[in-house]
């Protein structure tokens, strides 16, 4: 019997959980990933994956990724510094470097991995991580493995982050942290403004710009690319594949001798089973796409485009974004939950963000545009948001 001594007090705190409107439960999905998913037996339209580019399901990656598995098998069957790291995970590597512009760059079975990876590889008791408050939670989980002081920002508060680098002037390594394009606000990190503050005080940056690569900067190459032209230095930047890319993994694109540092010491690189080298096949077809079409960003920035008209129409509370993530600040948990259930009757899913993923009191709904959404479904989902009276 696996029951725990403590079981008691686990069923009350679930309890305690549904009460406040906090609950999480899985949804089963039948079918592929897109705008039109068949969820827990229903036929709905999509407003919730990071799918941005509709690439989970393209035709050219699942033929790449076959291809793949008809030359290199399934599983990787052992970490990257043993027999995993296969031939398509070296070119994703080199082909990922080429696209960011970095030195070299290494690869992650997840970007929760990377994330561990990329602050926990890099500092050690005694240095100071400082963080942007609405950071992912897998980059201050990175910091709490670490050991190094932990510090925190107001969001994208410039002169907090000044004030803070101050407070840890006598630090010897300190690494500035920061989401490019914020998960759950759809803004984003004021970049040129980051990288001078830490020239300023000789800190390091690391950017994760999982939401911003493959849909914002001419070419897909995300937040380093939209502000190309006011940088000077690159940040380490982690990237990852489940979202634009539309396949699975990450990776972290950095100069030769961070990425090395990471290969002896990042521990959710080193003890871990290498992913399956046919998803780097299928990623490696996403760059090309990614590059090649820029069409898909162009539709998606008119479904925003539409998007936002119509909602601010309405009245919505809209949060400042331009980017495929459009919450609407609905602030109490419970009323955010039943907008969400509403619209699941009316045939739309959309993501119903609650605390502790963000801060207490600003529950949203979370509205994420696809360049496969049609105008008319975004003209569907307006209306929906009409019928319940959001505003
Ligand atoms: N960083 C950010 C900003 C994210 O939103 C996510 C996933 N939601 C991750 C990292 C983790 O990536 P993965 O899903 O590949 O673990």
């Amino acid at each position: 019997m696996s029951q725990l001594p403590w079981h008691d007090s686990l069923q009350q705190a679930i309890i305690q959980r549904q009460a406040d409107g906090l609950y999480r439960q899985t949804r089963l999905r039948d079918g592929p990933q897109g705008v039109k998913v068949n969820v827990d037996g229903r036929d709905v339209i999509s407003f919730c994956s990071n799918d941005y580019l509709g690439l989970a399901n393209h035709p050219a990656l699942i033929e790449a990724f076959k291809k793949a598995v008809d030359v290199e098998g399934l599983g990787s069957g052992a970490a990257h510094l043993l027999t995993g790291h296969s031939r398509f995970h070296d070119q994703l590597e080199e082909a990922l470097a080429e696209f960011t512009g970095q030195q070299k760059v290494m690869l992650f079975a997840t970007g929760y991995m990377a994330n561990l990876a990329v602050i926990d590889g890099l500092l050690d008791r005694g240095d100071a991580v400082i963080q942007d408050k609405l950071n992912h939670a897998s980059l201050l989980d990175g910091g709490r493995l670490s050991n190094a002081t932990l510090i925190r920002y107001p969001h994208n508060d410039m002169a907090m982050l000044h004030k803070r680098l101050h407070g840890v002037a006598n630090t010897e390594r300190k690494l500035i942290v920061s989401d490019g394009l914020f998960s759950m606000d759809g803004d984003l990190a004021p970049l040129p403004e980051i990288m001078a503050l830490a020239k300023q005080h000789r800190a390091g940056v690391v950017i994760d710009d999982a939401h911003g690569l493959g849909v914002i900067g001419e070419q897909g190459k995300g937040i380093l690319q939209y502000f190309a032209d006011k940088l000077t230095d690159k940040p380490i930047l982690v990237g990852t594949f489940g979202k634009a890319f539309g396949t699975a993994g990450a990776f972290i694109a950095a100069d030769a001798l961070v990425i090395e540092t990471l290969t002896q010491q990042a521990r959710s690189f080193i003890y871990t089973t290498a992913p399956p080298p046919a998803i780097a096949a299928a990623t490696l077809k996403s760059i090309e796409i990614i590059e090649n079409e820029p069409e898909r960003r162009l539709q998606l920035q008119a479904r925003i485009q539409q998007f936002r008209t119509g909602a601010l129409q309405l009245g919505l509370q809209l949060m400042d974004s331009f980017t495929a993530i459009q919450p609407i600040l609905m602030g109490d948990e419970k009323r955010a939950l039943a907008v969400g259930q509403q619209l699941e009757q009316l045939g739309f899913l959309v993501g119903v963000i609650r605390p502790p993923t963000v801060p207490k009191n600003t529950a949203r709904l979370r509205i994420t545009l696809s360049a496969n959404h049609s105008e008319t479904q975004v003209t569907q989902l307006l209306s929906a948001l009409e019928q319940c009276h959001v505003h």
